[in-house]
């Protein structure tokens, strides 16, 4: 019989860490390494402590706390439970640190009712996740997978030219007596994070969690329409060649074209630029943001393909041309079938049908994915609601998703190996 986790503990700690994070302008900031970032921090290693658990802090902050009883080889590779406590400008009370509280409730729990487990549990609170303050998201989780460079991350510098290893210093953390953030699958047998939604999916399904198979891939680009300014008044509808009409044009054929041939794909045009962008002169170039998100790599890739030749079709029936431009890609990544079917068993423990989803947000699992087997457990958000200070969840709701995690976690602590 698995123990019932305390609520009581993790809306405690939750309401402790925003509190230091409240912003008078509304929600909550808490920047990675700012003043209130290392309160919370340090609200953090206290609990941690409290409950003996061995701290270590890496090069880039990552707080990595470990719980290994006497009775089992700690040299063994843990399960990991991470997420973050750093948010966006004025962002929402659940988003990171509900997983962070989560996490520590269930090592909690299973410290205050003596369970048995086989191997060590390390919570792992990661820096900079949002990729506010220091330009690249999910920067300790990248860390600790070994995708970015230490010298190229200490050059990185905020919005007031601190550099990250300047950030680090003023923490009081030197970077030469830090352990490498660098692990592996022979340090972290898995990784489960608890995490809030951040859309409507739960809600319209009506269902109270989410097992999320894979985080989607994201294609940035800029489709540029080209033509030349013409007087608004002087020029007859018929010779006329506007960019923008192609542009409209082709972004509504693109959204059909995405949602006939491909249910899971998501695209946004999110920003349009129109030049010279003046009301009586018809644009004479005009650039589309594309934000393409997608499950399967190969569908994004055709998709891709799509675009361009809907867009070349549009602007050579206008008369124009268009450019498209490449910005970034992140490949998607699928969670571990092993910890999917974990998670699983810990909902059928708990009598809960769980909805089997991407995620089309980024993740510190993405990350984690590339080096371990990896699952994420989703709560609803209410409206779907995120990044904001009106983001929330049912607390019966927070209170599932911190027991569907615990009785995750000891189903893989109980697998032997
Ligand atoms: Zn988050």
């Amino acid at each position: 019989m698995i123990p019932d986790i305390d609520f009581g503990f993790i809306e405690r700690l939750i309401n402790q860490i925003n509190d230091v994070g409240r912003d008078p302008r509304g929600g909550y900031t808490r920047l990675a390494l700012s003043r209130e970032d290392l309160e919370a921090r340090k609200i953090i290693i206290e609990t941690l402590r409290d409950l003996g658990l061995k701290i270590e802090i890496d090069k880039v902050a990552n707080i990595v706390a470990r719980y290994c009883p006497e009775k089992i080889d700690c040299s063994k590779p843990s399960i990991a439970i991470g997420s973050h406590i750093d948010t966006v400008v004025n962002g929402g009370p659940l988003d990171g640190v509900y997983g962070v509280a989560s996490g520590i409730e269930a090592v909690r729990t299973i410290i205050r009712n003596n369970i048995d487990i086989s191997k060590p549990i390390d919570i792992i609170v990661f820096t900079n996740e949002e990729g506010v303050r220091f330009p690249i998201g999910e920067l300790g989780s990248k860390a600790m997978a070994g995708q970015i460079d230490l010298s190229e991350v200490y050059e990185l510098k905020d919005s007031e030219g601190v550099t990250f290893y300047e950030a680090l210093r003023r923490a009081g953390l030197d970077p030469r007596n830090l352990r490498d953030p660098v692990r592996t699958k022979g340090d972290i047998e898995f990784y489960v994070e608890l995490h809030i939604e951040q859309g409507p999916v739960l809600e319209s399904v009506g269902k109270e969690i989410g097992i999320v198979t894979g985080i989607v891939g994201v294609y940035w680009g800029d489709l540029v329409f080209r033509s030349k300014p013409m007087h608004a008044g002087t020029t007859p509808m018929n010779l006329r060649r506007d960019p923008l009409m192609a542009a409209a044009e082709a972004m509504i054929k693109i959204r059909d074209h995405v949602i006939s041939s491909n249910r899971e794909a998501v695209i946004t045009f999110g920003k349009i630029d129109t030049v010279p962008n003046v009301r009586n002169v018809i644009p004479g170039e005009v650039t589309v943001s594309i934000d393409l998100r997608d499950l399967n790599e190969q569908f994004l890739k055709k998709t891709l393909e799509d675009i361009e030749s809907i867009s070349k079709g549009v602007a050579s029936r206008y008369m124009i041309s268009v450019e498209h431009i490449y910005r970034s890609y992140s490949s998607p990544v699928m969670m571990s079938s092993k910890v999917i079917d974990a998670i699983g068993q810990a909902c059928k423990q708990l009598g809960v049908t769980p909805h089997l989803m991407p995620s089309r947000a980024g993740h510190d699992a993405r990350s984690m994915a590339k080096i371990t087997d990896a699952g994420m457990i989703f709560v609803p958000s209410i409206g779907g609601v995120s990044h904001s200070p009106e983001e929330n969840t049912k607390p019966e709701h927070l209170r599932l998703g911190a027991q569907v995690l615990l009785n995750t976690v000891l189903i893989l602590a109980s697998e032997t190996k």
